[in-house]
């Protein structure tokens, strides 16, 4: 189709920003993040929808086999086995990206844990975690000719749809379970393993010693080969030193020479997997001779020792699993299963010499029988013309290349049909695939591409191609294998090639096999006709891709050796004693820092963590020093509810019971139809662990309540309540002081006063190198927290998305010794109408408090660098002033004391307070690294409910420090990035702050701050 180009139109040449979702956070999907992020950043808005509520794919479903899913006949893989047996088959050493070696993989051949936990490092490493939506099943993707879209639909229930011109689909072939997966103890069980792949030849040298017995159903043997890249006679996995490891970092040149060697190994097999040359004969002879070597009995050479060509099925690197068959408690069986009942497995008998039926009793039953490699989509993926692949694939997939399908624009995959998963190394081949489509959504963006759409002929080419190619291969060998359909032999998984083949062929661009259609004439984007040569930031993508191809790893060139891709690159830091040593600097004395500081140093073996502040703690203005703050546990969000339960259970243990008061807590809620009330009781039906709860009904309230707590005397006839006995309030003051005093115990350092003022954040290019005081001084680290609490925008800026001052009204009531008596057994009570809560006296000062959990006050501050923001001021202290309130404050708290004490009401404030928090839209706390500076990580609470979790706060906050933390969590307290043209966020919180909505001080209200 022909566009009409208007020749100059405005920004023709700035490249368009995209949105690009990748399905899946396994080893391909972290790979294109990656690349996206090196390459793309400011092209393309990429996301990872992962189903699963961790990262890893394959590794992370080995190791935990996740939601049982029930069989039609019982059959169930092990998770405590399969953490003990299920490991990668490629040597450690590459099976790592090229930019991020691992100098400390245990042993040769990685087990699934150490393998996620190397993704895991990755991610942290190079902050990909953050592009990552965890539990987000995408269920369906549907392309919009029109639109020229992806709509990407995640979960069942429609829970969200996201858009994206281009889709890339690294959902994985190794991870769709054929198998339900529960945990069993095998420990003297009778166990039959069926299945002679890769995972039985894993599983039963890792379960034969604990078992009774184990029957193992061969149907078709596998070659077995000695470990690829190990001198003969070397174990067959053996565990790296501690020196070894030490080369492998100090030594980048040494890494890359055994890095190089591995791969190589595995990319010189290549010619033997053509059937009749010499050297597929030589791997058969030397196999063969392996095998035998290793299986004593000759019937068992017979049968184990498999008839067909080397390669024809994968070939695994295990003499364990040959010495485990041969064991007295284990049976290779290598009849038919005919059928499985109650009692065991009914085979057809080989095994018996009159090659009768056979029942084998057996009480657990390994599937070790794979994974659907069908390569069908487990969701509809519909293109164009409505047509879905998942019908499309249901005889034989057809790709281009593995990467693409024709009819479906703007997709691409990795480890499509037909891609070299077993024809060398792999990590490179995926390297080489996420290289070429960023090559490919480069051209997509500069040029302004609606869609690119494989050709049918292109396709149709390719398949014939390697279809005739697989004649002469081994792959269509005489064997059973998941390498080709079951129904036709073709070869559904292979490349017609070798693996550095593929990576050749990629690297020529073959843009001519698609269909290209503009969203303008597709000259367009040359606009006036100056190259970047002459006008540099004409073209800036241009420009960038140019250099970029440069460097880009997998393009070959002249004198390319059989790893080129692989150069010296710096090892993972290591994760333990780098961070450990490394000096972290905490700024804020409140519950965040000093909860972080006494975690890291005391719990987590930190020796080297300095707390910041502008005072000692307890900081007087601060927001975590008051008389009193309510701990409850009543949430409508099942994440905090959890976490205070949490810490309730903790504020009663003798390390803090000293500073909790079990006072009880009222929430009075005149309007029992509130959302509040509603979302409450859904939450408490699923709640396993639950508070313990009244709820009365508006006739009840008043006679029961008052019954629990005689000292009540506010008026609750005709309103709702909800009482509960396991709540009450702490002593803020006293438990600050006391946390501080075990920090200072523990080893942590505290800088306070003007040199413990933080004016501002050094910077080196994107990371962080310290702070710069109010002395003028510098303090260095690598890691510094801001857990600033309200002052959190001064030092930053752009967190007007996630963070807003406010400061809220307090008021003090002066009662005698014998008055607070009186009052003493009263509960902490709060009115959800207004927003205003109230505590009983405090047995020291005999002060009764009330407040308000409302919206509060900003106000208006000009930082040195000319922005305007709302925040406390940071020299002096806010909480000097003790005798203002903002006139509506005044009037409302007054309304609340009389209403809570009849009383006592009316008695002039002893005190009044404007204390300080962060409000932020949905009331959750913000706990994360930021997005863009290295090493600056945020721990602050939100709207004013942070206090109560005091007692293990810190460790979720260090788990999210560690990259620790689960999903919910990480997600719920992530740093959201501004973009243009976000509105203003509405900080509503979960409905319980009410009364009046956020008011900016006056001018005359803020000279009296
Ligand atoms: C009025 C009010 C009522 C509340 N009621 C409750 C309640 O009933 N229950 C509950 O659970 N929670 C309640 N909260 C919330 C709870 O108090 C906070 O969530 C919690 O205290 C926040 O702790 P923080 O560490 O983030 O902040 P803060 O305690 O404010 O600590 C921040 C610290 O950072 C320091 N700082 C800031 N900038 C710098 C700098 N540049 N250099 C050096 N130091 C700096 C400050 O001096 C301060 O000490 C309430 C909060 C308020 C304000």
């Amino acid at each position: 189709m022909t566009v009409e180009s208007t020749g100059n139109e405005p920004n023709a040449r700035a490249s368009r920003r995209i949105r690009c979702i990748i399905i899946g956070a396994g080893v391909s999907g972290i790979l294109m993040a990656y690349k996206l992020k090196t390459y793309l950043k400011d092209n393309v808005d990429f996301r990872i929808l992962e189903k699963n509520s961790d990262l890893g794919g394959t590794w992370f479903e080995n190791r935990y086999p996740g939601k049982p899913r029930l069989s039609r006949i019982g059959i169930f893989v092990i998770e405590r086995l399969i953490s003990l047996g299920c490991a990668c088959d490629v040597p450690s050493h590459v099976y790592q990206y090229s930019f991020a070696p691992n100098s400390e993989w245990s042993r040769f051949y990685a087990n699934s844990p150490e393998i996620q936990q190397y993704l895991k490092d990755v991610c942290r490493h190079h902050d990909l975690t953050k592009y990552i939506t965890y539990n987000a099943e995408v269920t369906d993707a549907r392309w919009s000719e029109e639109d020229g879209i992806w709509a990407v639909k995640v979960g069942r229930d429609a829970l969200g749809v996201f858009q994206c011109e281009i889709l890339v689909n690294a959902g994985g072939i190794l991870n769709n379970y054929k198998m339900p997966s529960i945990p069993v103890d095998l420990r003297d069980k009778r166990v039959a393993i069926i299945g002679a792949g890769a995972s039985a030849v894993q599983v039963l040298p890792a379960i034969q010693s604990i078992c009774k017995s184990v029957d193992v159903y061969i149907r078709t043997p596998s070659w077995i080969c000695p470990p690829i890249g190990l001198p003969p006679g070397t174990l067959d996995n053996p565990s790296y030193t501690e020196d070894d490891m030490r080369r492998f970092r100090e030594d980048p040149a040494h890494s890359l020479f055994v890095r190089k060697g591995m791969e190589a190994g595995f990319n010189s097999m290549f010619s033997a997997f053509r059937k009749g040359t010499p050297e597929q004969e030589n791997m058969r002879q030397k196999y063969d001779a392996y095998m035998r070597e290793l299986i004593k009995s000759t019937d068992l050479q017979a049968q184990l020792i498999p008839s067909f060509e080397v390669g024809c099925r994968r070939i695994n690197p295990s003499a364990p699993y040959l010495v485990a068959l041969q064991k007295p408690n284990v049976n290779p069986r290598f009849g038919n299963i005919v059928q499985i009942q109650r009692k065991g497995i009914v085979t057809a008998g080989s095994n018996d010499a009159e090659g009768k039926a056979e029942l084998c009793p057996v009480d657990v039953i390994i599937a070790a029988t794979g994974f659907d490699t069908s390569f069908r989509p487990r969701f509809p993926i519909v293109g164009r013309n409505g047509t879905n692949l998942q019908n499309l694939w249901e005889s034989r997939p057809v790709s281009y290349m593995g990467t693409g399908v024709a009819g479906f624009p703007n997709y691409l995959t990795f480890l499509g049909p037909n891609t070299p998963i077993s024809n060398g190394g792999l990590m490179g081949v995926l390297e080489a695939t996420s290289d070429y489509f960023i090559r490919l959504i480069t051209k997509f963006c500069r040029e302004n591409v609606k869609a690119f759409d494989v050709t049918q002929e292109a396709q149709g080419d390719f398949s014939m191609h390697t279809q005739n190619y697989m004649k002469d291969m081994v792959w269509s060998g005489a064997c059973r294998s998941w390498f080709k359909s079951e129904v036709d032999g073709h070869i559904t998984a292979l490349w017609p090639g070798s693996a550095l083949h593929y990576i050749q062929t990629l690297a020529e661009d073959r843009f001519c096999d698609y269909s290209w259609t503009y969203r303008r004439n597709r000259f367009a984007y040359w606009q006036d006709g100056f190259s970047w040569i002459e006008q540099p930031d004409a073209d800036a993508l241009g420009l960038a891709f140019a250099e970029a191809r440069r460097e880009m790893p997998t393009l070959p060139r002249q004198g390319a050796d059989w790893s080129f891709w692989l150069t010296e690159a710096q090892a993972l830091p290591m994760r333990k004693a780098e961070a450990k040593d490394a000096p972290v600097l905490i700024v804020g004395a409140g519950v965040f820092g000093l909860s972080l500081a006494y975690e890291l140093t005391a719990v987590r073996g930190y020796t080297n963590v300095t707390v910041l502040d502008r005072y000692t703690p307890p900081v007087p203005d601060g927001s975590s020093n008051d008389l009193s703050r309510v701990v409850r546990a009543e949430y409508t969000d099942k994440l905090y509810s959890q976490l205070a339960i949490e810490a309730i259970t903790e504020w009663r243990t003798p390390a803090w019971r000293d500073h909790y008061h079990e006072s009880g807590y009222v929430m009075m809620i005149p309007n029992a139809d509130s959302e509040w009330v509603t979302k409450y009781r859904a939450l408490r039906q699923h709640q396993t662990v639950r508070q313990p709860m009244n709820i009365f009904t508006p006739d009840q309230s008043e006679s029961e309540i008052k019954r629990m707590y005689p000292s009540v005397t506010a008026d609750l006839t005709g309103i709702m309540t909800l009482q509960n006995d396991h709540a009450g309030w702490a002593h803020a003051q006293g438990a600050i002081r006391a946390l501080a005093n075990r920090c200072t115990l523990a080893g942590v350092s505290f800088v306070t006063g003007p040199r413990g003022t933080v004016r501002s954040l050094e910077t080196s290019g994107k990371q962080v190198t310290g702070v710069r005081t109010a002395t003028g001084s510098i303090i260095q680290a690598k890691t510094v927290v801001l857990a600033t609490g309200a002052w959190t925008n001064r030092l930053v800026p752009d967190m007007r998305q996630n963070i807003l001052a406010v400061s809220q009204p307090l008021a003090y009531i002066q009662l005698s010794p014998e008055e607070a008596e009186r009052l003493r057994t009263m509960p902490v009570m709060v009115n959800t109408a207004t927003g205003l809560y109230c505590f009983p006296p405090d047995p020291v000062s005999h002060q009764l408090k009330v407040a308000r959990h409302g919206f509060g006050y900003s106000n208006q501050v000009e930082l040195e660098d000319g922005r305007v923001i709302s925040s406390p001021k940071l020299v002096g202290n806010n909480a000097a002033v003790q005798d203002f309130l903002p006139a509506d404050a005044d009037r409302d708290l007054r309304a609340g004391a009389l209403a809570f004490w009849p009383e006592f009401g009316n008695r002039p404030w002893a005190k009044t307070r404007m204390c300080w928090y962060n409000d932020t839209p949905k009331s959750d706390f913000m706990v994360d690294y930021h997005p863009d500076t290295k090493g600056l990580f945020f721990a602050t609470g939100g709207s004013g409910h942070g206090f109560k979790f005091l007692p293990i706060i810190g460790r979720h906050i260090a788990d999210v420090f560690e990259d620790k933390a689960g999903p919910l969590l990480r997600e719920k307290w992530a740093v959201r990035r501004p973009t243009n043209g976000d509105p203003e966020p509405e900080m509503d919180g979960d409905g319980t702050r009410l009364g009046p909505r956020l008011r900016q001080l006056s001018r005359a209200e803020q000279a009296k701050l």
